[in-house]
């Protein structure tokens, strides 16, 4: 037999299969998963299963398909099963000499990866949306399976869409999954029912039995008795004695003889030992344990928790981006697309390269917009976004365009103008935002990050809105 002629020399950090650089992160190592965009893959040495889990979610929630989209191996010597760890990763293997055979597998991601097209989306739905298909394209993958997870605060885990989630916001997951399949993106079957806090949408419910009066839990079960002779009906204590274990009738004061002969016991009584209240019928309440409300069962909400299957439409829409969710705004009034943008900026190059004028193309971008998208409705976004550019079109002159490059980040010309003079209106942008958001908005904290780039014709547009654009995503 053939002997295979691939070399695997572990450099640093960097293990060299074939003609691929894979980035090996040890256990416990503190390597920066940006590392990641320079290798075709990640191994993972598998040995404590929460440093793993915490460096296959970072991987996973990273916002750059360099990232995200890579594939993610463990290294483990043993079959242990960990179900969500094993539907982050691509495959295992049990020595670093086994990892020659998955190169098959790290082309093919590599080469489905380059027929995505990526997109920033307008909505933060939009974005993971895009996340989630583009993983399963490059996987040819097609199912969304929930996964049953104690530690997920809504009980179940989707763990490619649920890892861009604070533990708190989880349910966002099960909107996001709704939204694309109004869409028409995915299809979806019914796998169980969850019972969520109509506070903060925790599924950790403690559920008691209450006292009807008071909801106090601390309550004690007595017997209640029936006694033929006399038709009397009371709780086992009336009948007790202070002398001996017998039962006495306190009405018509005969001792009680045999159970179904001259008495019986047709019921439960309970008794709130907070109240006193004394009653056959409890409430059931459930306690959440993440926000403390206390409340009764049916004040809960019931929600589905479904499989998810991506439908050819979902395949196109991965291989082709989206931008924007059909809830979000085609186009919010008063902005341009910011390929349009791009085209002008590019004539405003040109032109300047004839006069003397100073132009300027400025970004307003949300640096915590997870944090805020995570907090509105799409419903709430849509009205966000349009705040923003109405505050901005005020500021600025009828020639000048606005355009969304995302849905974080907010790009506007100003043409013949001193960048100074610019810089003066657009710090004073930020000001007015807050003060609108705060009538609008209850408790939203929006925080803004300005730039100005002035406009010099020696260089092209590309890196003017590089230069504009740096670390926002
Ligand atoms: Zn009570
Ligand atoms: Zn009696
Ligand atoms: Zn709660």
């Amino acid at each position: 037999m053939k002997r295979s002629t691939t070399n695997i020399g572990e450099i640093g950090t960097t293990i060299e299969v074939g003609d691929y650089n894979f980035l090996f992160i040890r256990n416990m190592s503190a390597t920066a998963v940006e590392e990641l965009q320079h290798h075709a893959a990640v191994v993972i040495e598998a040995v404590n299963q929460d440093y793993v889990r915490m460096v296959a979610t970072s991987i996973r929630a990273n916002p750059s398909p360099d990232i995200y989209l890579k594939p993610i191996f463990l290294l483990k010597k043993d079959a242990s099963e960990t179900p969500l760890i094993d539907v982050l990763a691509d495959d295992s293997v049990k020595n670093l000499s086994e990892l020659e055979s998955l190169l098959p597998l790290v082309g093919r991601i590599a080469s489905r990866s380059q027929e995505l097209t990526f997109i920033n989306s307008i909505s933060f739905e939009a974005q993971l949306i895009t996340k989630i298909i583009s993983l399963l394209y490059v996987r040819e993958l097609k199912v969304i399976e929930p996964v049953p997870y104690t530690y997920s605060n809504i009980c179940y885990y989707y763990p490619l869409l649920s890892v861009n989630f604070d533990h708190v916001d989880e349910y966002m997951a099960l909107e996001i999954l709704n939204i694309g399949e109004e869409d028409g993106i995915f299809r979806s079957e019914f796998v169980d029912r969850v019972y969520l806090c109509s506070t903060c949408s925790s599924g950790h419910l403690s559920y008691r039995e209450v006292c009807p009066k008071c909801s106090s839990s601390d309550t004690t079960p007595d017997d209640v008795i029936h006694h033929f002779p006399c038709g009397y009906v009371g709780p086992m204590k009336d009948f007790s004695n202070q002398i001996d274990d017998k039962l006495d009738c306190p009405k018509c004061n005969k001792r009680l003889r045999h159970i179904g002969v001259d008495y019986d016991k047709p019921s439960i009584i309970h008794e709130c030992n907070n109240c006193n209240h004394s009653f056959q019928d409890f409430y059931v309440n459930a306690k959440c344990l993440s926000c403390g409300d206390d409340r009764s069962v049916e004040t809960l909400k019931a929600t589905d928790i479904r499989r998810y299957h991506l439908t050819k439409k979902g395949e196109l829409s991965a291989v082709k981006g989206l931008i924007t969710t059909t809830k979000d705004i085609d186009e919010v009034i008063g902005t341009i697309k910011f390929d349009t943008f791009k085209t002008m900026l590019k004539y405003e190059i040109e032109r300047l390269k004839q006069t003397e004028g100073s132009s300027n193309i400025c970004a307003i971008h949300i640096t915590n917009s997870s944090h805020v998208y995570s907090r509105l409705g799409s419903e709430l976004q849509r009205g966000l976004l349009k705040d923003l550019v109405t505050v901005i079109r005020g500021n600025i002159r009828t020639a000048d365009v606005i355009a969304f490059q995302s849905s974080s980040t907010i790009v506007l010309s100003m043409s013949d103008l001193p960048a100074k003079i610019g810089k003066r209106i657009l710090n004073a942008i930020p000001e007015l935002l807050h003060d609108l958001i705060k009538t609008r908005f209850d408790d939203l904290d929006v925080h803004f990050e300005c730039r100005l780039v002035q406009l010099d014709y020696t260089k092209s547009d590309e890196v003017h809105l590089q230069e504009l654009l740096e670390g926002y995503f």
